[in-house]
């Protein structure tokens, strides 16, 4: 837009800079050929004086001269050396009498030489000129032409001149905006193909532009190399991520292995002792599910998450893994289920891993005396699974981003769960990677219902 504005004014400032300095000069030539025009005709006064003032009385003489000068438009009157008007020319078949001029000419005071006056609706230019005689000023002649006609001529053409100005802006205007909206049209192709680059496609993206200035060729040349660039840092990143976790996860496992074994077979331990080898298993636990997520998302994100997708029946993974957290949990968990078995298209390990996520936080962000229900449904085309807790609930702001890595709503209270953060991203990745989604619904101190929707199986199969 400021791009258009600017150059529309440039453009149309630079127009009318030059109709307006054509107006000037045609106006400038227009007096300049009437002013060179009664400058020869004062000449030629001067010399068919001297002829007709050898033959006559001088009055006559300049009488004579001037009417022989004189045409419906010059006007030709001489005063003497004490302003008073001697002769005046005779005009015939002109629209103005004589002997209105030399009153108009004394009125008007004007500095005769130089421009147009407006006088009586007619345009005049005039010029005067002392007529000397043995260097003797003896009279002032004056001579003015009458320029109305040229004068309404150039009018006219100024006005045509103004409607081809503003014509012609209207014009660049339109050009302007079509060149602009046509010169932009790579850019916004650019921005158009950026836009739907996500961090999955970093390696892939491409951004090439046919039709384009050389310049805007460059500018996606410099992106698509800088994504490749990205796409490099991310993928070292994520090896990172992924050789760090497995490379601590193991020694962890043999820690917490040991840690356990001491704990269950040394019987001599102190309150204090076993006090403090607990805490370390479990912190060692905590570590080892910590380092797992993180494996399992950076598989995920460099797709080699591979699952194993086969029919399920959701009823009975349901009640398995009920049991499960019932035993460690010691909480009321209730299933809604229908009286037909549900089946669904998933991992069954890992849907597994799913619920007893959402399970997990439903009784970590709960009172320990509410119940944990589990509803099970089925839609034409989908199987979903509720979990339902009358927990603490999350605020509506916060319940777009639970689902991202490490983002925990309340950093004090959650500290004491052990989590961090990172038990919704990996329901979410687990259930898109077996084509489902998870939404959550919620209310503070009301609760919440985390919905898992997996695809159930064709009627075929
Ligand atoms: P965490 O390891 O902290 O539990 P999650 O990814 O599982 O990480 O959950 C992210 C955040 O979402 C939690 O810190 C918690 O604040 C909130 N949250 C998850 N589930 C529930 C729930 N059932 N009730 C209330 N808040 C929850």
């Amino acid at each position: 837009m400021r791009l258009t504005i600017g150059m529309i004014t440039i453009s149309s400032l630079g127009l009318s800079s030059l109709t307006i300095w054509t107006i000037g000069k045609m106006q400038q030539i227009l007096v300049d050929s009437h002013k060179h025009n009664i400058k020869e005709i004062a000449e030629r006064f001067l010399d068919d004086f001297r002829i007709y003032s050898q033959m006559t009385p001088r009055e006559i003489a300049l009488q004579k001269a001037s009417d022989n000068l004189a045409t419906t438009d010059t006007f030709l009157w001489v005063k003497s050396s004490d302003n008073k008007t001697l002769i005046t020319s005779t005009n015939k078949f002109s629209s103005l009498s004589t002997s209105q001029l030399p009153e108009i000419i004394n009125g008007a005071n004007v500095s005769v030489n130089n421009k147009v006056y407006k006088i009586y609706d007619h345009y005049f230019v005039f010029f005067r000129k002392s007529i000397k005689i043995n260097n003797k000023i003896l009279v002032t002649l004056f001579v003015a032409q009458d320029m109305t006609r040229d004068q309404a001529m150039f009018l006219m053409m100024v006005k045509s001149l103004s409607i081809i100005n503003v014509l012609a802006v209207l014009g660049i205007v339109f050009i302007v905006l079509f060149y602009i909206k046509y010169s932009l049209q790579p850019l916004r192709q650019l921005n158009r193909m950026t836009e739907v680059i996500s961090i999955k496609d970093l390696g892939q993206a491409n951004l090439s532009i046919h039709k384009a200035p050389s310049e805007v060729k460059e500018l996606a040349q410099t992106f698509s190399m800088m994504l490749s660039r990205l796409s490099q840092s991310w993928e070292q990143e994520r090896q990172f991520v992924s050789n760090v976790s497995h490379e601590l996860r193991t020694p962890l496992t043999i820690v917490h292995g040991y840690l356990q074994s001491v704990l269950r077979r040394q019987s001599n331990l102190t309150d204090m002792q076993r006090e403090a080898l607990e805490t370390a298993a479990s912190e060692a636990q905590n570590t080892i599910n910590l380092l797992q997520d993180l494996l399992d998302l950076a598989r995920a994100d460099s797709g080699y998450l591979h699952l194993h997708i086969e029919i399920c029946i959701i009823n009975d993974l349901v009640t398995e893994v009920v049991e499960m957290a019932k035993n460690y949990s010691q909480r009321v968990i209730t299933v809604e289920e229908t009286n037909y078995p549900i089946k669904a298209k998933a991992d069954y390990s890992r849907l597994k891993q799913v619920l007893l996520n959402l399970i997990n936080n439903a009784v970590q962000y709960s009172e320990a005396n509410t119940t944990i229900t589990i509803k099970l449904s089925q839609q034409l085309e989908q199987a979903t699974i509720q979990v339902c807790d009358q927990g603490y609930g999350i605020a509506l702001q916060h319940q777009s981003r639970i689902f991202e890595r490490f983002y925990r709503v309340d950093e004090t209270r959650n500290r004491s769960t052990g989590g961090a953060g990172l038990g919704l991203s990996i329901v979410k990745t687990l259930v898109e990677g077996m084509h489902g989604s998870v939404t959550v619904r919620s209310r503070l101190s009301e609760g919440s219902v985390f919905t898992i929707s997996l695809p159930v199986p064709g009627l075929r199969s």
